[in-house]
């Protein structure tokens, strides 16, 4: 079993193959032509009979759909042997830094998980980070996946994996359960989360996140929430594991 505790955990019941990885030379990069959200939903169709690894989102969101020991359905004769990552976008789009960001992460992982090199594939034989069309008509022939100006933009991916690669992996908070916001708490991890909302763009702490977890705290997190596309339960203000895992907060 193989996760990446850095991704949101949004397991998939079908299209894909249990314990059908059988090496790993590298991660292929896809583009959705879609958005996370409608690919998510794809994915948990049966009728889709595909499904990737990993999944970005243009917000910086990262899902992991399949277990690695898994094989995904992504790329046809490439599945067997190469990890892959979804990422939001039409064709023609370049990823947005945040994305270039995530799959750094998720090669970091793979790199220390797999013993990958932390390179540009040469091709389906070669070893590192690949991308859908390098496997010309035995992955499925999709030349325009993820697109030219992507695929430039893989270098700068190894470059950003090389850099976390050389120092230790970012140390975030464990979640302290639904219950503990409930209480009201004061303490310093409410204001490091409330930190990390503001980072992640939530005006509503114009006057600086408090100490204190209050219903304006709740109402931030749940404008947060949505922004990230979460729904239901996971849009209701309260910290659930799920979106705690996505906010990234560090340790305190
Ligand atoms: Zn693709």
């Amino acid at each position: 079993m193989a996760r990446f505790s850095g991704a949101t955990w949004k397991p998939i019941s079908v299209n894909f193959t249990a314990k059908g990885q059988s090496s790993v030379r590298g991660l292929v990069v896809h583009i959705m032509a879609g958005t996370l959200a409608g690919t998510d939903s794809w994915f948990r169709n049966p009728a889709a009979k595909a499904s990737s690894h990993f999944g970005t989102g243009k917000s910086g969101a990262l899902y992991q759909w399949v277990d690695t020991a898994n094989r995904a359905w992504a790329q046809a004769d490439g599945n067997t042997s190469w990890l892959s990552i979804e990422n939001e976008g039409q064709g023609g789009d370049a990823l947005t830094s945040k994305q270039l960001d995530r799959i750094a992460e998720v090669f970091a992982w793979v790199h220390k998980t797999y013993g990958v090199p932390l390179q540009v594939a040469s091709g389906p034989t070669g070893k590192g980070l690949g991308y859908h069309a390098m496997g010309g008509s035995a992955w499925g022939s999709h030349p325009s996946c993820p697109g030219s100006r992507i695929i430039a933009q893989l270098p700068e991916i190894v470059a950003r994996a090389k850099k976390l690669a050389g120092t230790p992996a970012p140390q975030y908070a464990p979640f302290p359960g639904t219950a503990w916001f409930k209480k009201s708490p004061r303490s310093a991890l409410v204001t490091a989360m409330g930190k990390r909302l503001v980072a992640e763009g939530c005006s509503a702490y114009a006057s600086g996140p408090g100490p204190q977890w209050t219903e304006s705290d709740r109402k931030s997190y749940a404008k947060w929430q949505k922004k990230r596309g979460f729904t239901g339960a996971d849009a209701d203000g309260w910290p659930g594991k799920t979106t705690w895992d996505a906010l990234r907060v560090p340790k305190v």
